[in-house]
Protein backbone atom coordinates (compact mmCIF):
# COMPACT_ATOMS: atom_id res chain seq x y z
CA UNK A 1 0.00 0.00 0.00
CA UNK A 2 1.22 3.51 -1.03
CA UNK A 3 1.47 5.99 1.86
CA UNK A 4 0.95 9.61 1.13
CA UNK A 5 2.26 12.80 1.94
CA UNK A 6 0.28 14.59 5.03
CA UNK A 7 1.28 17.47 5.84
CA UNK A 8 -1.47 18.08 8.28
CA UNK A 9 0.74 15.66 10.46
CA UNK A 10 3.37 17.63 10.90
CA UNK A 11 3.43 19.20 14.87
CA UNK A 12 5.63 21.76 16.67
CA UNK A 13 7.02 19.14 19.95
CA UNK A 14 7.88 20.89 23.05
CA UNK A 15 11.33 19.48 24.39
CA UNK A 16 11.09 19.04 28.40
CA UNK A 17 14.41 18.24 29.73
CA UNK A 18 16.59 19.30 32.18
CA UNK A 19 19.63 21.44 30.88
CA UNK A 20 16.97 23.50 29.24
CA UNK A 21 15.14 24.30 32.71
CA UNK A 22 18.47 25.13 34.18
CA UNK A 23 19.38 27.21 31.39
CA UNK A 24 15.90 29.04 31.53
CA UNK A 25 15.67 28.33 27.84
CA UNK A 26 12.51 27.23 25.77
CA UNK A 27 12.83 24.76 22.84
CA UNK A 28 10.22 23.16 20.49
CA UNK A 29 10.68 20.40 17.60
CA UNK A 30 9.34 21.04 14.01
CA UNK A 31 8.95 17.80 12.96
CA UNK A 32 8.48 17.80 9.49
CA UNK A 33 9.53 13.83 9.66
CA UNK A 34 5.96 12.81 10.34
CA UNK A 35 4.74 13.89 6.59
CA UNK A 36 5.97 10.66 5.54
CA UNK A 37 8.06 7.33 6.48
CA UNK A 38 10.45 7.23 3.89
CA UNK A 39 10.09 10.49 1.85
CA UNK A 40 12.08 13.41 4.00
CA UNK A 41 10.33 16.25 5.09
CA UNK A 42 12.57 19.02 3.94
CA UNK A 43 13.26 17.26 0.89
CA UNK A 44 9.70 17.51 0.16
CA UNK A 45 9.46 21.18 0.38
CA UNK A 46 12.31 21.89 -1.59
CA UNK A 47 11.73 20.21 -4.56
CA UNK A 48 7.64 20.96 -4.93
CA UNK A 49 8.32 24.46 -7.62
CA UNK A 50 11.21 22.32 -9.28
CA UNK A 51 8.25 19.81 -9.78
CA UNK A 52 6.06 22.86 -10.54
CA UNK A 53 8.59 24.04 -13.39
CA UNK A 54 9.46 20.91 -14.85
CA UNK A 55 5.47 20.52 -15.84
CA UNK A 56 5.35 23.97 -16.81
CA UNK A 57 8.35 23.04 -19.03
CA UNK A 58 6.43 19.35 -20.48
CA UNK A 59 10.06 17.70 -19.83
CA UNK A 60 9.33 14.30 -20.41
CA UNK A 61 11.56 13.58 -17.08
CA UNK A 62 13.08 14.46 -14.19
CA UNK A 63 17.02 13.79 -13.85
CA UNK A 64 18.53 14.03 -10.64
CA UNK A 65 22.27 12.97 -8.66
CA UNK A 66 23.05 11.31 -5.39
CA UNK A 67 24.78 8.71 -3.32
CA UNK A 68 22.83 5.23 -2.22
CA UNK A 69 21.26 6.28 0.42
CA UNK A 70 19.95 9.82 -0.49
CA UNK A 71 16.97 11.02 0.79
CA UNK A 72 17.04 13.33 -1.97
CA UNK A 73 17.12 10.81 -4.17
CA UNK A 74 14.08 8.49 -3.19
CA UNK A 75 12.34 12.20 -3.03
CA UNK A 76 13.04 13.10 -6.40
CA UNK A 77 11.45 9.57 -7.19
CA UNK A 78 8.30 9.67 -5.46
CA UNK A 79 7.86 13.15 -6.26
CA UNK A 80 8.03 12.37 -9.92
CA UNK A 81 5.66 9.23 -9.12
CA UNK A 82 2.72 11.36 -7.96
CA UNK A 83 3.15 14.37 -10.33
CA UNK A 84 3.27 11.37 -13.03
CA UNK A 85 6.61 12.19 -14.69
CA UNK A 86 9.14 9.88 -15.36
CA UNK A 87 12.47 10.74 -13.15
CA UNK A 88 16.02 9.47 -13.39
CA UNK A 89 18.26 8.93 -10.84
CA UNK A 90 21.83 9.40 -11.55
CA UNK A 91 23.81 6.99 -8.58
CA UNK A 92 27.78 7.63 -7.50
CA UNK A 93 29.88 4.31 -7.45
CA UNK A 94 29.34 1.28 -9.38
CA UNK A 95 26.63 -0.57 -9.34
CA UNK A 96 25.83 -2.89 -5.79
CA UNK A 97 25.07 -6.61 -6.20
CA UNK A 98 22.40 -5.71 -2.98
CA UNK A 99 20.69 -2.26 -3.36
CA UNK A 100 20.15 0.36 -0.52
CA UNK A 101 16.57 0.10 0.87
CA UNK A 102 17.05 3.55 -0.23
CA UNK A 103 17.11 2.78 -3.91
CA UNK A 104 15.10 -0.43 -3.72
CA UNK A 105 12.19 2.47 -2.38
CA UNK A 106 13.55 4.55 -5.45
CA UNK A 107 12.79 2.11 -8.21
CA UNK A 108 9.60 0.75 -6.90
CA UNK A 109 8.55 4.51 -7.35
CA UNK A 110 9.64 3.90 -10.59
CA UNK A 111 12.97 5.77 -10.36
CA UNK A 112 15.15 4.64 -13.48
CA UNK A 113 18.85 4.23 -11.90
CA UNK A 114 21.80 4.78 -13.72
CA UNK A 115 25.41 3.78 -11.60
CA UNK A 116 28.46 5.98 -12.68
CA UNK A 117 31.99 5.02 -10.96
CA UNK A 118 32.99 8.25 -8.64
CA UNK A 119 35.09 9.89 -11.42
CA UNK A 120 32.56 9.94 -13.87
CA UNK A 121 30.02 11.38 -11.15
CA UNK A 122 31.59 14.70 -11.09
CA UNK A 123 31.35 15.88 -14.55
CA UNK A 124 27.54 15.85 -14.56
CA UNK A 125 27.29 18.47 -17.61
CA UNK A 126 28.75 15.22 -20.19
CA UNK A 127 26.33 12.93 -17.94
CA UNK A 128 23.13 15.03 -18.91
CA UNK A 129 24.19 14.69 -22.47
CA UNK A 130 23.09 11.33 -22.85
CA UNK A 131 18.91 12.01 -21.53
CA UNK A 132 16.88 13.30 -24.11
CA UNK A 133 13.91 15.91 -22.77
CA UNK A 134 14.86 16.04 -19.21
CA UNK A 135 14.87 18.45 -16.17
CA UNK A 136 17.46 18.57 -14.00
CA UNK A 137 18.09 19.08 -10.21
CA UNK A 138 21.11 19.61 -8.45
CA UNK A 139 21.99 17.29 -6.06
CA UNK A 140 20.39 18.30 -3.06
CA UNK A 141 17.93 20.23 -4.47
CA UNK A 142 20.53 23.14 -4.35
CA UNK A 143 19.16 26.08 -5.95
CA UNK A 144 16.96 29.17 -5.78
CA UNK A 145 13.35 26.75 -6.53
CA UNK A 146 14.44 24.33 -3.43
CA UNK A 147 14.64 27.77 -1.34
CA UNK A 148 11.04 28.49 -2.61
CA UNK A 149 9.64 25.61 -1.24
CA UNK A 150 11.87 25.67 1.80
CA UNK A 151 10.30 28.92 2.82
CA UNK A 152 7.39 27.90 3.16
CA UNK A 153 8.62 24.95 6.15
CA UNK A 154 8.27 27.68 8.97
CA UNK A 155 4.89 28.89 8.26
CA UNK A 156 4.14 24.68 9.54
CA UNK A 157 5.46 25.73 13.33
CA UNK A 158 2.66 27.50 16.04
CA UNK A 159 3.34 30.93 16.67
CA UNK A 160 6.98 31.29 14.57
CA UNK A 161 7.30 34.39 14.92
CA UNK A 162 7.89 33.97 18.71
CA UNK A 163 11.14 32.12 18.43
CA UNK A 164 14.23 34.04 18.99
CA UNK A 165 16.52 30.92 17.53
CA UNK A 166 16.07 28.81 14.81
CA UNK A 167 18.33 25.54 14.31
CA UNK A 168 18.67 23.21 11.19
CA UNK A 169 21.36 20.80 9.87
CA UNK A 170 22.61 21.78 6.64
CA UNK A 171 23.68 20.23 3.95
CA UNK A 172 23.71 21.99 0.55
CA UNK A 173 22.63 25.30 2.67
CA UNK A 174 19.42 25.48 0.56
CA UNK A 175 16.76 24.97 3.40
CA UNK A 176 18.91 27.10 5.47
CA UNK A 177 18.29 29.83 3.41
CA UNK A 178 14.78 29.31 2.82
CA UNK A 179 14.40 29.84 7.08
CA UNK A 180 16.54 32.62 6.50
CA UNK A 181 14.53 34.13 3.63
CA UNK A 182 11.17 33.35 5.66
CA UNK A 183 12.66 34.26 9.80
CA UNK A 184 11.65 37.85 11.32
CA UNK A 185 14.67 40.03 11.74
CA UNK A 186 14.59 39.23 15.43
CA UNK A 187 15.19 35.66 14.83
CA UNK A 188 18.85 34.35 14.29
CA UNK A 189 19.34 31.28 12.16
CA UNK A 190 21.62 28.64 13.10
CA UNK A 191 22.72 26.16 10.74
CA UNK A 192 24.56 22.58 11.48
CA UNK A 193 27.28 21.20 8.92
CA UNK A 194 26.74 18.16 8.67
CA UNK A 195 30.34 17.76 6.73
CA UNK A 196 33.41 18.39 8.06
CA UNK A 197 35.35 21.82 7.35
CA UNK A 198 32.68 22.44 4.55
CA UNK A 199 33.82 26.40 4.81
CA UNK A 200 32.29 26.61 1.14
CA UNK A 201 28.80 26.64 2.60
CA UNK A 202 28.78 30.66 3.83
CA UNK A 203 29.29 31.62 0.03
CA UNK A 204 27.13 28.91 -0.91
CA UNK A 205 24.05 30.30 1.29
CA UNK A 206 25.00 34.10 0.45
CA UNK A 207 24.82 33.08 -2.62
CA UNK A 208 21.43 31.39 -2.72
CA UNK A 209 19.32 34.98 -0.67
CA UNK A 210 17.43 37.82 -2.10
CA UNK A 211 19.56 41.27 -1.13
CA UNK A 212 17.07 41.72 1.00
CA UNK A 213 17.89 38.91 3.09
CA UNK A 214 21.49 39.09 3.13
CA UNK A 215 21.67 41.17 6.53
CA UNK A 216 19.27 38.77 8.10
CA UNK A 217 21.17 37.10 11.05
CA UNK A 218 22.69 33.55 10.70
CA UNK A 219 25.34 31.48 11.16
CA UNK A 220 27.24 28.61 10.47
CA UNK A 221 28.34 25.93 13.08
CA UNK A 222 31.19 23.50 11.94
CA UNK A 223 32.15 21.28 14.56
CA UNK A 224 29.23 19.47 15.01
CA UNK A 225 30.18 16.98 12.62
CA UNK A 226 30.95 13.47 14.08
CA UNK A 227 34.13 13.06 11.92
CA UNK A 228 32.03 13.95 8.49
CA UNK A 229 28.98 13.30 6.54
CA UNK A 230 27.14 10.57 7.57
CA UNK A 231 29.75 9.20 10.01
CA UNK A 232 28.39 8.13 12.83
CA UNK A 233 29.80 6.72 16.00
CA UNK A 234 28.67 4.90 18.81
CA UNK A 235 28.71 8.08 21.11
CA UNK A 236 26.19 9.57 18.47
CA UNK A 237 24.43 6.23 18.29
CA UNK A 238 24.43 6.92 21.86
CA UNK A 239 22.74 9.72 22.12
CA UNK A 240 20.12 8.78 19.68
CA UNK A 241 18.69 6.16 21.38
CA UNK A 242 18.75 8.41 24.78
CA UNK A 243 17.02 11.09 22.70
CA UNK A 244 14.54 8.55 21.63
CA UNK A 245 13.87 7.55 25.16
CA UNK A 246 13.77 10.31 27.77
CA UNK A 247 12.52 12.65 24.25
CA UNK A 248 10.08 10.50 22.23
CA UNK A 249 12.46 11.83 19.62
CA UNK A 250 13.91 9.96 16.74
CA UNK A 251 16.26 11.38 14.77
CA UNK A 252 18.29 10.60 11.80
CA UNK A 253 22.43 9.47 11.62
CA UNK A 254 23.38 11.92 8.94
CA UNK A 255 21.58 15.43 9.94
CA UNK A 256 18.89 15.61 12.60
CA UNK A 257 21.00 13.94 15.55
CA UNK A 258 24.29 16.05 14.99
CA UNK A 259 21.56 19.26 14.69
CA UNK A 260 19.89 17.87 18.13
CA UNK A 261 22.95 17.29 19.63
CA UNK A 262 24.33 20.47 18.72
CA UNK A 263 21.09 22.21 19.92
CA UNK A 264 21.88 20.89 23.55
CA UNK A 265 25.35 21.50 23.27
CA UNK A 266 25.07 25.24 22.21
CA UNK A 267 22.31 25.68 25.32
CA UNK A 268 24.35 24.32 27.67
CA UNK A 269 27.64 26.54 26.47
CA UNK A 270 25.36 29.66 26.34
CA UNK A 271 26.76 30.24 22.65
CA UNK A 272 21.95 30.08 22.75
CA UNK A 273 22.04 33.25 25.69
CA UNK A 274 20.28 31.63 28.68
CA UNK A 275 16.31 32.73 27.67
CA UNK A 276 16.31 31.86 24.75
CA UNK A 277 13.41 30.64 22.87
CA UNK A 278 14.74 27.70 19.87
CA UNK A 279 12.71 26.04 17.46
CA UNK A 280 14.59 22.96 15.94
CA UNK A 281 13.44 21.90 12.46
CA UNK A 282 13.36 18.29 12.56
CA UNK A 283 13.97 18.00 8.73
CA UNK A 284 13.37 13.76 8.41
CA UNK A 285 16.06 11.69 6.96
CA UNK A 286 15.08 8.80 9.28
CA UNK A 287 14.78 6.43 5.87
CA UNK A 288 18.72 6.57 6.24
CA UNK A 289 18.62 4.62 9.40
CA UNK A 290 18.18 1.49 7.62
CA UNK A 291 22.02 1.41 6.48
CA UNK A 292 22.55 0.79 9.96
CA UNK A 293 22.46 -3.19 10.88
CA UNK A 294 19.63 -4.58 13.31
CA UNK A 295 19.00 -3.56 16.42
CA UNK A 296 21.06 -0.20 16.50
CA UNK A 297 18.82 1.53 17.48
CA UNK A 298 15.59 1.30 20.04
CA UNK A 299 12.91 3.22 17.43
C1 LIG B 1 19.02 16.94 2.75
C2 LIG B 1 18.74 17.07 4.20
C3 LIG B 1 19.20 18.17 4.95
C4 LIG B 1 20.05 19.25 4.35
O1 LIG B 1 19.31 20.10 3.53
P1 LIG B 1 20.08 21.12 2.59
O2 LIG B 1 18.98 21.95 2.03
O3 LIG B 1 20.77 20.31 1.54
O4 LIG B 1 21.06 21.87 3.39
C5 LIG B 1 18.87 18.22 6.28
N1 LIG B 1 18.15 17.26 6.86
C6 LIG B 1 17.69 16.19 6.19
C7 LIG B 1 16.93 15.15 6.91
C8 LIG B 1 17.97 16.06 4.83
O5 LIG B 1 17.52 14.98 4.17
Amino acid sequence: MEVSIHLEKIITQPIEVNWLHSNNTKLNVLRLDLIHPVISGNKWFKLKYYLATALANKSASIGTFGGAYSNHIVAVAYACKTSGINSIGIIRGEEPSVLSDTLLDAKHYGMKLHFVNRAAYRDTEIIKQHFEDTYWIEEGGYGTEGVKGAAEILAFAKNSQNYSHIICAVGTGTMMAGIIQSAQSHQTIIGISTMKGNFALHEKVKNLLDDKNQNNKYKIMHEYHFGGYAKHPSQLLQFMNETWQHQQLPTDIVYTAKAFYATKQMILENTIPKGSNVLMIHSGGLQGNRSLPDNTLLF
